[in-house]
Parts: structure tokens; C-alpha cells; sequence
């Protein structure tokens, strides 16, 4: 099973990778606390190693510039890979957030999007049970949008998976054989989820969203978009967390207003990741309250949104 391919490939590259043999054992003394809002959580996890990626310069000029560190000519000469289908490769990510983290680029360096690719991601996510797959679009939290890659991370560390589980926050927009639609509400980021075991019918609903956002940001590559899928038994789940703005206003205020917090999939998945320990410190419920009404789209918009599609 393709599982196994990744098991063996983590239990290797601990081994031989100083890099991250290095993080992954510091990653057990991350600190993290918990914002409690009432009947669902949010964590906060201090991890300098992260800086890199929340820090990072995405402008074309920037991105131009610099090498491609998901092209194979440059990664590591220790980093070693999973082939997936002959056209993505799965990659231990060397500065992990969760205790299994994957890196999974196309073998081609080809521009970031989700037009054409979510089926792939839909198979990476059945091929890999344990996992949740995660997608950032290239202008909001992708650090290499010139080049196409989805990550991975351990299922059962984000709050979101539990918290749709339990269903508090839910409601049923459209039910047919196969797939189901949600609406998250009450929850400080607004969600729609696709639930189901039909894969095409899945990518359809997804199509028909995308091009009906896609019209609401005419000036973009693609519409700003994070994407969580996992798969189980009953079929797939798909977290689609469509955005408004890159980083928040405390991203780029100056002193002791400044908080160095650019949210992406795990962040509105509900883990925070601050690679400043000021920022750990000083984050309150109304900055997260604040930061995630700024970047995600209204509610409402997205109830209307989905209203002309179902
Ligand atoms: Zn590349």
C-alpha cells in the first residue's frame, strides 16, 4: 500500500537526515496553548522554524529570483521521495508543524492551482487514509506559487476535523446521492464543506464553485482559496476556505501592535501557528477573532454563492 511507502520513507529520513531527524525531535517541545471559545477550540503553536514560510517574500519578483526549492535540482541531495501516479512526488517536509508532515510537489514546475488538480488531491487523500491533504492557493499561504504542490499532515491535530465530526457548527445546504454540502456558521471563519463518496460528483460541485467565485475576484490567477480533504470509509470530506486577503493588518503593523501571523489551511484548520514567542505570548481570542474576519470571506456572501449552484 502506498501508506507504507510513506511510513518507510519517514522512518528513513529520520534516520538519515540530520535536518530533520534535528526538528521533527524539537517539535515535541513546540509550545502550544489552547484559545477556548466556548463549544470549539483553537491552538496556538509557537514554531520559530516556521518564519521562513510566514515571512516569506511571494511577489513575482522575489519568486523570480530565487531558486525553486521544490524542484528536484534543488532540493537537498538527502531528501529522498515517494513516487504518486508519475506526476507528484511525496516529500518529508523538514519543518514540520504537525508529527508527520509532507511536502507533495508536482514533477513539473508548473504555476500553483487548484483548477484541474482537486481530483488529484481527492486521490492523494484515498491513497494516503492517515492524512489530511492541504492546499494553498498562490495568493494566500502558498510559499512556492510557482510550483505546484498540495502538503500533508496527520490526521486528528486539527480542530476542524473533530468539530465537523461533531457537527455544532453545520448545517445541510444540499443532499444527493454522493455528496453533501455544508455551511459552517458561528465559527470566526466562514466554510463550505463537501462530504461524499462520489468522487466526480464531488469535483463538479467544486467546478461549479470555483467558477462562480472565480467572477468575485476577476483580477487574480485563481480565486484565494485554502482546501483541507481527507478520506475514510464513507468517502471524502473537503474543507473549502475561500478568502478575501493574504495577511491581516497585524501582519504588517509596526512595534508592539505587530503580529506575525499569516494564515493559511492549517491556521483556519484551526491550529495558529506564531513563529515569534511575542506573538505566542500575546495572542488573545479577539486577535484570532479579528485576523480570521479580515482574510476569510463574509458568511453571507458565501451562503449566496453556494445558493446559485445547489
Ligand atoms: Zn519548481
Amino acid at each position: 500500500m502506498f501508506s507504507d511507502k510513506i511510513n518507510e520513507l519517514f522512518t528513513a529520513q529520520l534516520l538519515e537526515w540530520e535536518l530533520a531527524k534535528v526538528n521533527y525531535s524539537q517539535l515535541d517541545r513546540v509550545k502550544t496553548k489552547i484559545l477556548d471559545f466556548g463549544d470549539f477550540e483553537i491552538l496556538v503553536q509557537f514554531n520559530p522554524e516556521r518564519m521562513r514560510s510566514s515571512a516569506a517574500k511571494v511577489d513575482s519578483k522575489s519568486i523570480g529570483e530565487r531558486p525553486c526549492f521544490l524542484c528536484k535540482v534543488n532540493r537537498p541531495p538527502e531528501q529522498q521521495g515517494a513516487a504518486f501516479e508519475d506526476e507528484f512526488i511525496v516529500l518529508v517536509n523538514p519543518f514540520p508543524i504537525f508529527n508527520r508532515h509532507l511536502t507533495i510537489p508536482s514533477d513539473l514546475h508548473t504555476d500553483q492551482r487548484i483548477r484541474n488538480n482537486l481530483g488529484k488531491m481527492l486521490s492523494l487523500a484515498e491513497a494516503m487514509p492517515g492524512y489530511v491533504i492541504f492546499y494553498n492557493g498562490p495568493e494566500c499561504g502558498a510559499s512556492a506559487p510557482d510550483h505546484l504542490h498540495f502538503q500533508a499532515g496527520n490526521k486528528g491535530f486539527m480542530p476542524v476535523e473533530r468539530d465537523f465530526s461533531a457537527g455544532k457548527h453545520t448545517m445541510l445546504l444540499s443532499s444527493k446521492p454522493g455528496v453533501q454540502i455544508w455551511q459552517w456558521t458561528g465559527y470566526l471563519r466562514s466554510i463550505i464543506t463537501l462530504e461524499g463518496s462520489d468522487k466526480e460528483k464531488l469535483v463538479s460541485v467544486f467546478n461549479h464553485f470555483f467558477y462562480r467565485f472565480s467572477i468575485l475576484q476577476p483580477m487574480k490567477p485563481e480565486p484565494m482559496l485554502n482546501i483541507l480533504a481527507y478520506h475514510s470509509q464513507e468517502g471524502w470530506v473537503i474543507h473549502l476556505i475561500p478568502r478575501k486577503l493574504h495577511r491581516p493588518s497585524q501582519f504588517f503593523a509596526e512595534a508592539d501592535d505587530q503580529i506575525l501571523l499569516s494564515p493559511a489551511s492549517v491556521d483556519l484548520g484551526g491550529v495558529i501557528i506564531t513563529p515569534r514567542e511575542e506573538d505566542f505570548n500575546r495572542i488573545s481570542q479577539d486577535d484570532v477573532a479579528d485576523i480570521f474576519r479580515q482574510v476569510c470571506l463574509e458568511e453571507t456572501l458565501l451562503h449566496d454563492l453556494f445558493r446559485e449552484i445547489i
